[in-house]
């Protein structure tokens, strides 16, 4: 039984239908057929972009997904070639890596990961219940099920289950349930980082993206807010600006437009220039990251694990959690081969090791760069950081330097990769001598520099 039918949940559905003879995803929203934003999955207003290995694990999970995405009218793009990336106001080098960009809308890339779960015949949905608690055996030695509600309805229900898995995203209860339980409470990390996010539609009145999907100055510690600008289904512009620590964005258009002006760059200020908005800008705050060490607590009941935003919530600007979801099924899966149910301890030792330590460790080096959020500057984070500063600088020069940073932030390699000496030698070197940054795609059309000496 998966707990949660979102991002996490459908994908560990899918890895558990090999495993079980039935699964049942139960979650609080109406799910099946559902095309837009849900009520219980409020950051499916915002911009939610899949990271390249998200994309790779979604096709080996679901082959021939992404041809059916494309085909819904989705834009695509490689990452380091195609997007438009600035960091600390400057382009960096654009190069195509081979990691594919799939510009959907998180409902429509929901809808079409929900399909393919859905037509998986030992899979079904119990839509509009409520998880209220687990059942367990005497003692509490394993968990047998949970406790629902049916929306509409004064009576809880038992749902039985051999394996229960908790995708139930941030607000999980499962801290609690195993505290009730007498497990402890589970440790948890977290990192302040105030965000605030606004999101708006367009329809632009000219060209600004000139083949780029994506237009994306990123906040750093000088300009601490950024945008992402993508051309996305429905043949819209998606825009998403955000900004740290309580430096929020305005949600009405007139200085949404405004603020857009404050960005390091003036790109997307100038091309929304007699845009049409789409509809009303639409805000989110995230005040916190959080991340539930379950793989340090000395002992876990049998028949429960947990994936996804359950586990770990990343900062949302490095668009990391839905990958992650995917990595996560990966690790479920290995440990669903040998037929017995998974022995909770070691997946989530597996789940911390093998998928959440890079991206968390990667991403609390580059937050803690923002001089407002707390935390310990170790000397290995400060030399992270100065390694990083360093590889956005030679990757204005070097596009071999923009490719390998993508593969890493897009999660396709470990972080290590950018630490073989001879990367670190082609950073030091670029960053030092390496010359001008590139001109962008549109600053090559305004000169009538032809792409091929553009670079
Ligand atoms: C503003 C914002 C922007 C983001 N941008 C990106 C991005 O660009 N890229 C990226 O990869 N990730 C992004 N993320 C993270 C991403 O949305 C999540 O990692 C992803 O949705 C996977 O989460 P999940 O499935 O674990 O949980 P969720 O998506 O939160 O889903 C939890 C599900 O559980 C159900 N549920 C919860 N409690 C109960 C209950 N008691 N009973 C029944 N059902 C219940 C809910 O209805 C929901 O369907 C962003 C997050 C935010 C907040």
């Amino acid at each position: 039984m998966v707990l949660g039918g979102s991002i996490a949940g459908l994908f560990a559905a899918r890895v558990l239908s090999d495993a079980y003879d039935e699964v049942l995803i139960v979650d609080r929203d109406l799910l099946l057929g559902v095309e837009g934003p849900r009520r219980s999955c409020p950051q499916g207003r915002h911009i939610n972009g899949l990271l390249a290995r998200g994309q790779q694990t979604m096709e080996e999970l679901f082959p021939g997904i992404t041809d059916e995405i494309i085909a819904d009218g989705v834009p695509t793009g490689d990452l380091a070639g195609d997007v438009r990336w600035y960091f600390n106001g400057k382009h960096l080098k654009q190069q195509h890596a081979g990691l594919l960009c799939l510009a959907a809308t998180r409902p429509l890339l929901e809808k079409h990961i929900r399909a393919r779960t859905q037509v998986i015949p030992n899979i079904t949905f119990a839509e509009q219940h409520e998880v209220l608690g687990l059942q367990t055996s005497a003692g509490g030695a394993r968990v047998t099920g949970v406790r629902v509600q049916r929306l509409e309805s004064d009576e809880e229900e038992i749902l039985r289950a051999d394996l229960v898995v908790d995708a139930t995203g941030r607000g999980s209860r499962m801290p609690v349930w195993l505290e009730e339980l007498g497990y402890g409470r589970v440790e948890e990390e977290s990192r302040k980082v105030g965000l605030g996010y606004v999101t708006q539609h367009y329809r632009l009145a000219k060209d600004a993206h000139f083949g780029d999907v994506s237009i994306n100055p990123v906040a750093s510690a000088e300009v601490p807010r950024g945008a992402i600008f993508v051309r996305t289904d429905g043949d819209r512009i998606e825009m998403t600006t955000y900004g740290m620590l309580g430096d929020h964005p305005p949600t009405d258009t007139a200085g949404l437009r405004e603020w857009m002006r404050t960005m390091a760059v003036p790109d997307i200020y100038d091309a929304l220039e007699g845009a049409e908005a789409l509809d009303e800008p639409v805000a989110f705050k995230f005040p916190t990251t959080i991340r539930r060490r379950y793989e340090r607590m000395s002992r876990l009941p049998d028949g429960l694990v947990a994936t996804g935003d359950a586990v770990c919530c990343f900062n949302p600007v490095y668009a990391q959690g839905m990958t992650v979801a995917a990595l996560g099924a990966l690790t479920l899966r290995s440990h669903l081969h040998t037929g017995a149910a998974p022995e909770p301890r070691r997946y989530f030792q597996d789940l911390a090791r093998d998928v959440i330590d890079a991206p968390w460790e990667m991403t609390k080096t580059v937050d803690l760069g923002f001089p407002g959020v707390e935390g310990e500057r170790t000397l290995k984070v400060r030399l992270g950081q100065a390694f990083l500063k360093r590889v956005q600088l030679a990757a204005t020069r070097d596009g071999a330097v923009t490719a390998a940073y993508m593969r890493a932030a897009g999660l396709v390699d470990r972080p290590e990769a950018m630490m073989r000496p001879g990367f670190v030698l082609r950073v030091l070197w670029k960053s030092w001598f390496g010359g001008q940054p590139a001109p962008t795609r549109a600053s090559s059309a305004a000169h009538h520099i032809p792409d091929a000496v553009a670079g």
